[in-house]
């Protein structure tokens, strides 16, 4: 039987190829992080077997206890290699919540990449943590795309300087730009927003910013608007409440 879980999943991914596809995009090049913040490790376990591997979370104390706890729970019962152990090792985290410069090391340890830098002390300290740990770490610019006064996020204006001194800090490797758009009642009030990142990344992929090796990566959508968010060109949506329900 299907638990709600893996049928939220797969009715996500419908969507998400559904829009993809309507705008003339490989679907293939979305990916859905389901963000478990405040959802427990056992249920996590639902998604993985459900065939999720990539997970986003927002506080770091509850991540590191509870990537910990689903590593736990994943190897429990058989030993050996079976599913189980095979979706352990794949399983990747992003870091998508606030975060203090001074708690840049503990990011820097299980995460596959920190998607919320918006200023350069807190860029610097991943930088420097990173480097003592002998990695690269990949990381995403956060933008304010709505000018809101009290979201996290660099102006747009100001994320070409940004950028140029992320440059200079050999172990980020900036990967692309992440945004979460003023709330709003009607999904269509996010395209602008959505299509203003766009096209700020295309911006600064001209300047040689962003997109050196590969295409920058857009990290934009949640379970309200995630749709217009792959239409508008979202490689990362960041999905909680239509995958675990509501918080
Ligand atoms: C909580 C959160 C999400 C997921 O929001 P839902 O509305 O539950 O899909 C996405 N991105 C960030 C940064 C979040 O904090």
């Amino acid at each position: 039987m299907m638990t709600d879980i893996a049928a939220n999943i797969a009715a996500v991914n419908e969507r998400i190829d559904a829009a993809a596809r309507r705008a003339g995009r490989d679907p293939a090049t979305v990916q859905l992080v389901a963000v478990s913040k405040r959802v427990e490790a056992e249920r996590l376990v639902e998604a993985v077997a459900a065939g999720q591997r990539l997970f986003g979370e927002n506080y770091l104390q509850e991540a590191e206890a509870k990537i910990a706890r689903l590593r736990e729970l994943l190897s429990d019962g058989e030993s050996g290699p079976g599913p189980r152990a095979a979706g352990r090792s794949e399983i990747r985290w992003h870091f998508i919540g606030h975060l203090q410069s001074n708690k840049a090391r503990a990011a820097t340890g299980g995460f596959a990449m920190v998607e919320t830098v918006d200023r350069l002390k807190l860029a610097t300290a991943l930088d420097r943590h990173a480097s003592a740990a002998g990695r690269v770490l990949p990381v995403l610019v956060q933008v304010n795309v709505g000018g809101e006064a009290r979201k996290a996020g660099v102006a747009p204006e100001a994320a070409p300087d940004l950028l140029r001194a992320m440059a200079e800090l050999p172990a980020l490797r900036v990967m692309g730009l992440m945004t979460m758009p003023p709330m709003a009642a009607d999904p269509e009030q996010s395209r602008p927003h959505f299509a203003r990142l766009r096209e700020l990344a295309e911006e600064c992929s001209r300047l040689g910013l962003l997109g050196v090796d590969e295409p920058p990566l857009l990290s934009m959508g949640m379970s309200a608007d995630f749709e217009v968010a792959v239409e508008e060109g979202a490689n990362l949506v960041r999905v909680g409440t239509s995958i675990f329900g509501p918080r």
